[in-house]
């Protein structure tokens, strides 16, 4: 069970990892780069000057995940929006003569 005094929980942690990330654990900001390797060229990653991607002590994410999840939270965020709108749109309808 998470500590609700706690600064960072797990959660946290995670749910920052969970967008475009803009700095590593250790504190280092992160910049984007483009991978040069035959497996992945072209494709764009975010990653901690001190890292790389089989270290996973710092962050290393490929950017299009990342926008992929910005996305999905931002449809979320959308639908949550929509569903207040239909709510206050049918109070406001329920209370008007
Ligand atoms: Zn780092």
């Amino acid at each position: 069970m998470y500590s609700v005094n706690s600064s960072s929980t797990p959660i946290d942690r995670l749910a920052k990892q969970h967008e475009i990330p803009t700095r590593c654990n250790c504190g280092q900001a992160v910049s984007r780069f483009t991978s040069k390797t035959v497996k992945n060229p072209g494709r764009l990653f975010h990653c901690c000057p001190m890292g790389s991607e089989k270290d996973k002590t710092h962050l290393f994410k490929w950017t299009d995940k990342s926008v992929l999840e910005e996305i999905e939270d931002s449809r979320t965020c959308l639908t949550c929006c929509l569903l207040t709108i239909l709510r206050f749109k049918n109070q406001w309808e329920v209370v008007r003569p």
